[in-house]
C-alpha cells in the first residue's frame, strides 16, 4: 500500500468536493484514493480491478455532486434574507450561499456570533426572513 499517495489523493478529492453534504465527497475521496493506490502500486491484474472500482466510485461521486449543484442553481430560490439579531434587534439583508449552509453569523452591530436554534440547519432558518435554499427546495439540509 502506498499510503502517502492514497492520503494525498483523498485529500485532493476532498477539497474538490467542497459540497456541504458528505456522501458525494466520501465517494470521490474513496474513489480517488483507491484509484491512486491501484495505479501507483503496480498490482498487475489486480490494479485494474481496484482502479475500476476507484473510477466507478469517483464517477458516481462527481455525478451526484454535479446533480446537486445543478438542482440548486436551476430552481428558483430566494437568496436574500433579512437576519434579525436576537440580542440587539439589528436587521441586515444578506445573500445566502446556494451550495452550503451558514452555521455562524456575526451581527454587524453588536458582534454577537449567532448560531442556529433548535433543529435548524443554519442561521437563516433561525433568524432570517427566508429559510435557506435547501429548505426552500424541500431538500434535506446538510
Ligand atoms: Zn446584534
Amino acid at each position: 500500500m502506498d499510503l502517502k499517495k492514497s492520503i494525498i489523493g483523498s485529500s485532493i478529492a476532498f477539497v474538490i468536493a467542497t459540497s456541504c453534504c458528505w456522501l458525494p465527497a466520501l465517494l470521490i475521496a474513496v474513489g480517488g484514493g483507491s484509484t491512486m493506490v491501484a495505479f501507483s502500486n503496480g498490482l498487475g491484474k489486480l490494479s485494474w480491478f481496484f482502479g475500476g472500482i476507484g473510477i466507478g466510485f469517483l464517477g458516481y461521486g462527481i455525478y451526484q455532486y454535479k446533480k446537486k449543484q445543478k438542482m440548486s442553481s436551476s430552481a428558483i430560490v430566494i437568496l436574500q434574507s433579512i437576519i434579525t439579531c436576537p440580542k440587539c434587534g439589528h436587521k441586515k439583508e444578506e445573500t445566502m450561499p446556494t451550495d452550503a449552509c451558514q452555521y455562524f453569523y456575526e451581527c454587524a452591530q453588536c458582534k454577537q456570533v449567532l448560531k442556529p436554534t433548535g433543529n435548524d440547519c443554519c442561521v437563516y432558518c433561525s433568524y432570517g426572513t427566508v429559510a435557506c435554499p435547501p429548505i426552500q427546495l424541500n431538500e434535506d439540509c446538510c
